[in-house]
């Protein structure tokens, strides 16, 4: 970066250090968040306070300090031909003093409030009207970059970023190589990534714009998807899977002799797709979605079983101690009748016992393995592992999922399973190098779970419904959410509530069992059993509970301080009920007083018992950022494109990458070479395409 004009050594470091700027590469690639149209001004006798935000151009008319020491404040007055408006700082009054001088111009950018009846504008950002550092002033947009305090302090706010970005541009004109291909850039009418990069940063008007965002954001997207659908066929074409050939006597023993219920439609059709693919000669990559009750663990389960017939091991990761206790329970009651041997390993597995089923999974003894992290260890040596299937897999990263191929010398065939569905534009992206099967059915007899939603103030109402639920025979979950930062609170918080309950149900009649986080997992055990036995009618938890709890005869979610939790927590929640063949109820709690944010996400509870819509819903009013599962595969590291906005800008990336990938795997043709050259060098820099490359 030092070699860039206006950037010494203090000034590298901190672009380091702060944006992760590392060369002018980097530079380039650090758009705007937005821009300023320096032609379109608010006249002050129109502003309101519903317009975003305003620019008004106009003259300072009387400045002052008001308020002492650490309360002092800059006030100006800025007018132009219609009014006046207040402007207000509060930081860096000294300096603003001898800029904001009465008689001199102004364009003034920011958001207008309305304090004491009248609107002002707090901290806007100001510019001369007759700015002209580098020749820009005849230009209409100005980039405005996201900045720290740290950056600000060494002159780089947004303008001193868009100084060296001017420079950089400067330097780099004729040296920014093109990396689609020509026949890409001509279907698809793109600009060239010179023009698209420097419109990017100064557009000339509205149109260059947005051709430089839709290049941009397609490149992006572009080689992502490049990268994903390479790893499929890759996989697909080099790593041949062991091959199960037959369906035996452990299959047909189950799902004749143990199965207590027929499988719907959709488990039958998806048992038929992940048989294909583990008996095609190649490894299976797959990811089975559907919502939350659809019966994912039997389809596991019966696939387990064909690897087991055709002699080999498999094993289940869950994501936490309870989901892995739980699946070990029903697997091992369904199979010791088969005389299959199954064993669960987690973190709190005694190291005696965990020494016998380390040799016992080697010699080959022990034909499943439920557990969690613990079963990716290294330590962790099978036999002949055939299968790995990961439940509820967005709690685990893409690199714990690949740990899993380590595990022998072949890799296993692995089936990813997900707790809730996840919209189409997120699977394509994180998952996007393995196939889909979806369970988009319910098996039969379920009613639709009616959710209904409580104030505080009705907290009574809900405390009768409880009693006369218990009183048919029904069981009741209460959820509260973590809601400090700290667990202490959040403890002292949940057992009030615990506290409030017993008051309120007490022994003899009820019974009540407590779950949370900090509980040795014996103790939780021992509740958890306890309330599945129906020895206590009401379990109070966190949301320990949260996936794949299977309790049928709990027919009633409380979720306290709802407005506290995602969508899709809210939805899996929900999922803990609804099992058996009563109607089911979830309770929604919140305070009186709701923010748009959770009315909009309550209201999608009442609306609709769909996770795919819900999936949707959460993925729009959350964004992508806070997605789970997201952090760790880098896809926030997006610069430019939006999974949800654009969408359909992904959709045809991926499938000009399949097109290419599949006429050229190797990317070798003259005409794929800037794609090729490309990706070499993005390789060089950060080593992403690892072993493929
Ligand atoms: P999820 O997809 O959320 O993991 P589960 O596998 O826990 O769902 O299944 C939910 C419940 O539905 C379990 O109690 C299971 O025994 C039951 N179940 C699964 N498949 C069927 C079916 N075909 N018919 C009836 N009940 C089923
Ligand atoms: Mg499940």
């Amino acid at each position: 970066m030092e070699f860039c004009k206006g950037v010494g050594p203090a000034r590298s470091d901190l672009l380091k250090k702060e944006l992760n700027i590392f060369t002018i590469g980097d530079l380039l690639m650090y758009f705007p968040f937005r821009y300023v149209d320096k032609t379109v001004f608010h006249k002050i006798s129109d502003i309101n306070e519903n317009q975003p935000y305003v620019q008004i151009k106009g003259r300072i008319r009387k400045v002052e300090i008001a308020g002492m020491g650490r309360n002092a404040r800059l006030v100006a007055r800025l007018a132009d031909e219609t009014g006046e408006i207040e402007l207000v700082w509060f930081n860096g009054v000294k300096w603003l003093k001898d800029k904001v001088q009465p008689g001199l111009d102004f364009i003034v950018f920011g958001k207008q409030t309305i304090f004491n009846g009248k609107l002002n504008i707090t901290h806007p950002e100001i510019d001369t009207v007759n700015y002209d550092d580098t020749g820009e002033s005849k230009r209409r947009f100005y980039p405005v970059y996201a900045s720290t305090e740290k950056l600000k302090a060494k002159g780089l706010d947004s303008k001193g970023i868009s100084k060296i970005v001017y420079k950089a541009l400067e330097d780099a004109a004729g040296k920014i190589t093109e990396n689609l291909t020509g026949e890409i850039i001509t279907k698809l009418n793109l600009v060239s990534r010179e023009e698209a990069i420097f419109n990017i940063h100064y557009p000339h008007d509205n149109l260059s714009l947005k051709k430089a965002q839709g290049r941009l954001k397609f490149e992006e997207l572009f080689f992502i998807q490049l990268r994903l659908v390479k790893l499929k066929l890759y996989r697909n074409k080099k790593i041949s899977g062991f091959t199960f050939n037959s369906v035996g006597k452990y299959v047909n023993d189950f799902y004749h002799h143990v199965l207590p219920y027929n499988l719907t439609g959709a488990q039958k059709r998806v048992i038929k797709e992940i048989r294909r693919d583990m008996g095609s000669g190649q490894q299976m990559n797959r990811l089975l979605q559907g919502d939350v009750g659809s019966g994912k663990t039997v389809v596991a389960l019966m696939c387990m079983l064909i690897a087991l017939d055709n002699g080999y091991q498999a094993c289940i990761m869950a994501p936490t101690e309870i989901l892995a206790t739980q699946h070990y329970n029903t697997i091992k009651n369904f199979l010791q009748q088969l005389g299959i041997h199954v064993k669960l390993l987690t973190g709190s597995t005694k190291s005696v016992e965990r020494k016998k089923i380390l040799e016992s999974l080697i010699n080959g003894e022990t034909q499943i393995l439920l557990g969690t992290h613990a079963l990716i260890e290294e330590v962790v040596k099978f036999k002949s592992l055939g299968l790995a299937v990961i439940d509820e897999q967005h709690r685990f990263g893409v690199a714990q999922r690949a740990k899993l191929w380590e595990k022998g010398s072949f890799p296993p065939h692995i089936l990813v399973m997900t707790a809730t569905p996840i919209p189409r534009t997120l699977a394509m992206t994180l998952y996007g190098d393995l196939d889909v099967s979806v369970l988009d059915e319910l098996p039969p007899g379920r009613k639709p779970v009616k959710t209904l939603h409580f104030g505080d103030s009705n907290r009574l109402k809900v405390f009768s419904f409880i009693r006369e639920q218990i009183k048919t025979g029904r069981q009741v979950y209460i959820v509260y959410p973590l809601i400090h930062e700290s667990e202490t609170l959040d403890l002292k918080h949940l057992m009030e509530g615990y506290d409030a309950i017993v008051r309120d149900f007490p022994l003899p009649d009820y019974a009540v069992s407590i779950v949370h986080g900090q509980m040795k997992t014996k103790e939780k055990d021992y509740e958890m059993a306890r309330f599945v036995k129906g020895e206590t009618q009401i379990m109070v938890a966190t949301t320990v509970i949260e996936v794949g709890v299977d309790v049928p005869n709990a027919s009633v979610m409380i979720i306290e301080n709802a407005e506290r939790f995602g969508l899709s927590q809210l939805h899996q929640l929900r999922g803990r009920v609804g099992r058996g063949a009563d109607q089911s109820f979830c309770l929604l709690m919140t305070s009186d007083k709701l923010s748009s944010d959770a009315r909009a996400r309550i209201g999608a509870m009442l609306e609709t018992n769909d996770g795919f819509r819900i999936a949707e819903l959460d993925l729009k009013l959350r964004g992508p950022g806070n997605i789970e599962g997201l952090q760790q595969s880098g896809i926030t590291d997006l610069h430019i494109a939006d999974l949800v906005a654009d969408e359909k800008i992904l959709r045809y990336a991926r499938h000009v990458a399949m097109e290419m990938l599949e006429r050229d795997p190797e990317l070798e043709s003259i005409g794929n070479k800037p794609v090729r050259d490309f990706i070499i060098k993005e390789n060089k820099r950060k080593g992403s395409w690892g072993m493929i490359s």
